[in-house]
């Protein structure tokens, strides 16, 4: 890291110390925009860096309901509005325990790039609440959602930010926060995306970020003159990404054999029964347990009977890797013997799913490594092909928007790839995406003024 990136990052440590993730996620960034910001000392001399590490408005709220005993729960409601030079604010809300404002300014900070990756005109946004939606009943997460869109509904709209679902957040949820925003605001518009198709969503919105990671890996791939076909993958996760990871997969002519939750591990050597895993997960909502009283065949390993948990999925030879669960899930370690077991390409489903030296390593193995805000911008990508159709009043086929979203997945991947190489850096496409996310950012609020 050069001199101005090492400032702002010093800077930045002193300030957030509490905020470890946020400042991993700079810290990737920053690491790989050193060329760009050599070659083009605008950058510096507008403050660029310092300017794009700060959101432009972060909103926090409180969030109270009452569960079906009658007991008044409270939790905590964020919303992060980081960058908004090259269109609306988007991203997702993620309901899980663990969010606090180091994950969600981590992921806002992501989906700046990521956004900018897409060549849509949308900014970048996250948000969500340490609200667990796990083991509650419907009326209580629908009134755990009217209550949090009872204040988020004053801070969004179709123009201004649009938010869509994460870890926590599928159709149903989308469904309850949809409602209430129409009631308060007696407005019906595109203001949240990933809605059910009787109410303006988009089909193939729920297959996009898994169906874009498999189109992102093709592309890797095809470069090297190498494809997925007949080969043996590796899935972690058994949430929407995921599902539809092994779904396209399979429809690419590779063996999907494990898939993780946060308890445990399904290695399934015939190949992962999607529709056996879309029972479990989206209809029952229970463990893999379910899976494996279903397909007898499998073997289920709970995290507590592993040593390293949730890493035994890592373990697996296979030739390629989607880590589709959640942050930090791949360390060094596990990169290490992915490698030595033969692994060819590891495409990131979730967000910052690898640790900064499972990344570096990687890097210098050269494998074909697709990072998170390249390899799963299917979802925000087609979360604005959503907003077009709303915007339009229409409704275009499933073909269409798959059609649309592969073209997507392709183009991000031709120019991640051709930047890394204008920066002397071929192949590496975490230069190449973090230096083409930021540079069109940068250049328009460069353009826009200080404001
Ligand atoms: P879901 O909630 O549908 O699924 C998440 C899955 O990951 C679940 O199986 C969950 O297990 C597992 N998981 C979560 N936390 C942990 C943990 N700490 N340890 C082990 N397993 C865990 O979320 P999504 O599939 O939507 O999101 C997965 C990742 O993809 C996230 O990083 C998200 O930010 C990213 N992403 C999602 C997009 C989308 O369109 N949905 C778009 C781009 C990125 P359990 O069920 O037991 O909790």
């Amino acid at each position: 890291m050069g001199s101005y990136a090492e400032k702002v990052m010093e800077d930045l440590k002193a300030r957030y110390s509490y905020q470890p993730e946020f400042l991993q996620a700079v810290q990737e960034v920053l690491q790989s925009l050193q060329p760009i910001l050599d070659t083009c000392k605008k950058y510096e001399e507008y403050k660029i860096v310092d300017r794009i590490v700060e959101p432009e408005r972060t909103i926090s709220f409180r969030v109270e309901w009452v569960d079906d005993k009658g007991q008044i729960q409270v939790n905590r409601g964020y919303r992060i509005q980081f960058n908004s030079a090259i269109g609306p604010y988007k991203g997702g809300l993620r309901l899980h325990p663990s969010v606090n404002m180091s994950i969600l300014k981590f992921l806002g900070f992501e989906q700046i790039f990521k956004n900018s990756l897409t060549s849509l005109p949308i900014g970048g946004a996250k948000g969500g609440s340490d609200f667990d939606p796990k083991g509650k009943s419907d009326n209580e997460v629908m009134r755990f959602c009217q209550a949090f869109m009872n204040e988020l509904f004053r801070h969004i709209g179709a123009t201004i930010d649009v938010p869509a679902g994460d870890i926590g957040t599928g159709g149903r949820e989308i469904g309850f926060l949809y409602g209430q925003f129409k009631k308060l605001t007696r407005s019906y518009e595109g203001v949240l995306t990933g809605k059910n198709l009787l109410f303006g969503g988009s089909l193939a919105r729920t297959e996009a970020t898994g169906y874009g990671a498999v189109y992102f890996a093709e592309s890797m791939l095809a470069d090297r003159k190498e494809s997925l076909e007949g080969k043996v993958c590796t899935v972690s996760g058994a949430g929407n990404v995921a599902t539809y990871c092994c779904e396209k997969l399979h429809a690419v002519g590779a063996k999907p054999v494990t898939v993780t939750d946060s308890r445990g591990m399904i290695y399934d050597p015939a190949g992962i029964n999607v529709s056996i895993l879309k029972q479990v997960k989206e209809v029952e909502r229970a463990s893999l347990t379910r899976y494996k009283e279903l397909v007898p065949s499998a073997e289920y390993t709970a995290v507590k009977d592993y040593p390293d948990g949730m890493h035994k999925v890592w373990t697996v030879p296979c030739y390629a890797a989607f880590p589709c669960a959640t942050q930090n899930e791949l360390n060094a370690k596990d990169a290490e013997v992915l490698l030595k077991n033969g692994c060819k390409c590891v495409t990131e489903g979730a967000n910052m799913p690898s640790t900064l030296d499972a990344v570096h390593a990687f890097v210098k193995a050269k494998i074909a490594y697709g990072p998170a805000k390249a390899a799963n911008a299917g979802g925000v990508a087609t979360s604005q092909l959503e907003m077009e159709q709303n915007a339009g009043m229409q409704s275009w086929t499933f073909d269409e928007v798959d059609g649309k979203l592969k073209k997507i997945m392709q183009n991000i991947f031709k120019n991640a790839s051709s930047t890394a190489e204008e920066f002397g850096q071929k192949g590496n496409l975490v230069a190449g995406a973090n230096i083409a996310g930021f540079r069109k950012v940068a250049d328009a609020m460069i353009a826009q003024g200080v404001c």
